[in-house]
């Protein structure tokens, strides 16, 4: 593929397929940012988007007439063991904003069906949540080198980010999956 052929969004191939190169794109100004990147290296660990869980109905109900077009795999649900991985998180770097891909940009494509729920940190591109953080150490058996000091100073990282700053209106540029990587058996949609 040239580099002119690359589309003009942020986006990664899904999963871990071994050595080989894994392909970012960080087609536009608005990808180079910390949370952006870290969201599409998530992607490469073999995560999809959180709405794509199989369990998602129960959280959120999409607007799928609001949807851009050919945007819809990023909504589909997928099922297999990286889905598996934890509770449905509302704050996840993988979740995507309540407005994304839509259509008409006044109305929603996600809605919460949890009451309670924070809207305004659903799509927060800052950092790994908690959750987030705690899926990757749990599925890649990492949870004794990461404890306790680098996980409790990531959890206060965090809080603090949410705290401050996460209440803007976010803009968020088109961002998705461009292929699924060798690992695919583990994905159905
Ligand atoms: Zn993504």
């Amino acid at each position: 593929m040239s580099e002119t052929s690359y589309p003009k969004v942020c986006g990664s191939e899904l999963g871990y397929a071994g050595p080989k190169v894994h392909i970012i794109v960080l087609g536009n100004d608005e990808c180079f940012q910390r949370g952006r990147i870290l969201h599409e290296l998530y992607h490469i660990l073999g995560f999809p988007h959180e709405q794509n869980r199989s369990d998602r109905d129960k959280y959120v109900v999409v607007n799928w007439k609001n949807l851009l077009p050919g945007i819809e795999l990023n909504f589909r649900k997928f099922k297999g063991r990286y889905m598996d991985v934890g509770p449905y998180d509302y704050y996840s770097l993988m979740h995507y904003s309540l407005y994304a891909m839509a259509n008409d940009r006044k109305v929603r494509t996600l809605t919460p069906t949890t009451k309670n729920v924070d809207e305004s940190r659903i799509g927060q591109r800052k950092d790994f949540s908690p959750i987030d953080l705690q899926k990757i150490n749990t599925f890649y058996k990492c949870e004794k080198k990461t404890q306790p000091s680098s996980k409790k100073m990531y959890q206060t990282t965090i809080s603090q980010k949410l705290k401050s700053g996460m209440n803007k209106k976010m803009q968020e540029p088109i961002d998705g999956v461009i292929s699924v990587q060798g690992n695919s058996k583990l994905f159905k949609k």
